[in-house]
């Protein structure tokens, strides 16, 4: 009985793939809104929370999806209430048993703060008041894929001076926003500029299809990639796209309520997760959007394990494995340290 309850929170042990305005609990989002509203900043009214969860039965497609950030980013447009967001979400996530997570965010430019503003704020609370919280917490930067070649130069430089200040907690950049706009090729001048200055890089990668665009991506040689739908040949890849994969070895994020709740996938059973798990191709197991899509990482295991049939000792496997891909390098010995004294507690 303590090994159940123990195990869908120490296996989920790293969350390596949640957007920081996709993450917001409800809780957190009226504790946005009463500050806001408290400070003459927004109305009392809470109609948008049903609004920004996206169910199984939703009609909403995934470009629609995009839509729903709009209320997050309406709330976090402050630094206390970005601040607020920030360490609530990192505290939810540690409530569920997660010991690390690479959090990412787009830098925006907002009526209270500059791109170098929202950065600062979301480094300073992790560095200050998560401080005190057993998980370790990074960020990744986001760069928005409809956003415009000069804006991603400039998150890039936001990257590189902060990941050269604090290289413990800016660790990483990627690519993310909706798939059908923009080109890969554009931004990739401002993505290799930030891997020459050291940070990791993992880019939304096939989420619809486009299998030029996954060659280009694999070969870029990403350290990570989201999502991986449209690769194998079974769901829009092609042999090629599938080849290039399984040889690269690039390690995968798989969010399989996202990919269920945005119908890029058809269900949990026919999830290309399978197919990765099966070719051996590395996986990490993580939410995407936890607010949105209601779910948590201990949930997101426990529907892989039911789904797929896997066992308590190779659901902790897998997540013992994804410390060697988190981008914190000197924090992956601790973290698998961490994993192998409860596999060998149980003797799994
Ligand atoms: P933020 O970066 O503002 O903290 O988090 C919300 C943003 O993350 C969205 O505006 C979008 O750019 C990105 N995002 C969240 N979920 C997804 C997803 O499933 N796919 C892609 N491509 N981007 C996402």
């Amino acid at each position: 009985d303590t090994f159940c309850r123990q195990l869908p929170k120490l296996s989920s042990c790293q969350e390596l793939h949640a957007h920081l305005n996709g993450s917001l609990s409800r809780f957190t989002m009226l504790e946005l809104q009463r500050y806001l509203a408290d400070n003459g900043m927004a109305d009392k009214s809470n109609v948008f929370l049903d609004e920004f969860q996206i169910g199984a039965g939703d009609t909403r497609n995934l470009s629609d999806c995009f839509q729903v950030f709009n209320i997050a980013h309406a709330l976090t447009s402050t630094k206390k209430t970005l601040s607020m967001a920030t360490a609530l979400t990192i505290k939810e996530f540690e409530d569920d048993g997660c010991c690390y997570i690479e959090l990412r965010s787009t830098p925006r430019t907002t009526p209270h703060m500059t791109m170098s503003e929202y950065v600062e704020t979301i480094v300073q609370t992790m560095r200050k008041e998560t401080a005190d919280m057993t998980i370790i917490s990074c960020l990744i930067i986001s760069i928005n894929r409809s956003s415009t070649h000069e804006d991603a130069n400039i998150i890039a430089d936001v990257a590189i001076e902060y990941h050269t200040k604090y290289p413990d907690t800016v660790v990483g950049i990627e690519l993310s926003g909706n798939p059908a706009v923009g080109k890969f090729q554009n931004f990739l001048p401002a993505l290799d500029r930030a891997r020459k200055a050291g940070l990791k890089v993992t880019l939304h990668c096939g989420e619809i299809c486009n299998q030029q665009e996954v060659i280009e991506m694999l070969n870029f040689k990403p350290d990570r990639i989201g999502h991986g739908v449209c690769i194998h040949p079974l769901f829009g890849g092609n042999d090629a796209t599938w080849e290039l994969l399984c040889k690269s070895q690039i390690p995968v994020e798989i969010c399989l309520t996202s990919n269920v709740n945005t119908k890029s996938t058809q269900d949990y059973n026919s999830h290309h997760f399978k197919e990765l798990y099966n070719a051996k191709v590395p996986v990490v197991i993580c939410t995407d959007d936890k607010g949105v899509f209601a779910t948590s990482l201990s949930q997101e295991y426990r529907i892989c394990a039911e789904t797929f049939g896997i066992e308590q000792s190779k659901l902790a496997r897998l997540s013992l494995s994804a410390c060697n891909y988190i981008f914190a390098e000197d924090k992956r010995k601790i973290l698998s340290d961490t994993m192998l004294n409860f596999i060998n507690k149980y003797e799994l």
